[in-house]
């Protein structure tokens, strides 16, 4: 399905982006494995990759930094020799409210989350556009449309992405590039599963589907839209929340 195809997907040693990566080297890809915390996480994510027969290659960087961000797309086609799938992935909390909330973590959600994932498309739009084709896929949230208290920094940064999808799905659409976005409702991850169990179980309430999901749920809507079923699509983000926002 996506055989000779080369994906690099941001902040990829674990969680969604671990089960993204996988998945995306089960149908074929090879695949860059950005990471800016553990390398020995992201070492273990190339080696389940090679185990699948994909080539795969692990490249630290801080995707808030317009440099790392440039770099890591330049050494992903070095590596691999070529850049068809870009997924950023790459997120961040830090909650508060926003009477309490300090202004570096504003600053490091947006920072990240949502500026990070301009710094890769800008890095990545020259050589997409080169071989005029290219998949992006941009991971939001249910509360980038729903809202979340405790969370302004984090809603703000996942709703900027949602629009960030539709600027950059028109400006690319012409060589085509499609750029898409997933948005997640609760999934069972290191980000979640430091919530408090109280918060959890609040947060089931608000769920048709009753439990969280699983990063594989997330990876699978992710290969469709890096596929070619999904060519004609563009600038739409898909809700895997569980029901969440209807
Ligand atoms: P996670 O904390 O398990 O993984 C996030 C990954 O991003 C980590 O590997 C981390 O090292 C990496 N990362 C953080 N800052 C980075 C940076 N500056 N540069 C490069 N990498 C960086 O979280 P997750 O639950 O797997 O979340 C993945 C994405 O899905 C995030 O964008 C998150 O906001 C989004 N999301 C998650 C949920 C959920 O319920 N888990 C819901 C909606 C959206």
């Amino acid at each position: 399905m996506l055989k000779g195809k080369v994906a690099l997907v941001t902040g990829a040693s674990r969680g969604i982006g671990r089960a993204i990566a996988l998945e995306l080297a089960a149908k074929g890809a090879d695949v860059a494995v950005n990471y800016s915390g553990s390398e020995q996480a992201a070492e273990e994510v190339v080696k389940e990759i090679e185990a699948l027969g994909q080539r795969a290659v692990k490249i630290r960087a801080d995707v808030s930094k317009s440099a790392e961000a440039e770099d890591l797309v330049k050494q992903t086609i070095e590596a691999l020799g070529n850049l068809d799938i870009l997924v950023n992935n790459a997120g961040i909390t830090r909650d508060n409210l926003i009477m309490r909330m300090k202004e570096e973590d504003f600053d490091a959600v947006i920072n990240t989350n949502l500026k990070g994932v301009f710094n890769c498309i800008k890095a990545a739009t020259r050589p997409l556009m080169k071989q005029r084709s290219g998949r992006i896929i941009n991971i939001s949230s249910v509360v980038g449309v729903l809202g979340n208290p405790g969370q302004a920094n984090y809603v703000a940064a996942k709703a900027g992405v949602i629009g960030l999808t539709k600027a950059s799905a028109r400006e690319l659409a012409s060589r085509g590039i499609t750029v898409n976005a997933v948005a997640p409702g609760f999934i069972s991850t290191d980000m979640t599963d430091k919530l408090p169990e109280e918060q959890k179980a609040a947060l089931l309430q608000q769920i048709p589907l009753g439990k969280l999901g699983k990063p594989e749920d997330i990876a699978t809507i992710v290969r469709f839209l890096a596929s070619e079923e999904a060519a004609y699509m563009t600038g739409q983000t898909i809700h895997v929340d569980g029901g969440m926002y209807m």
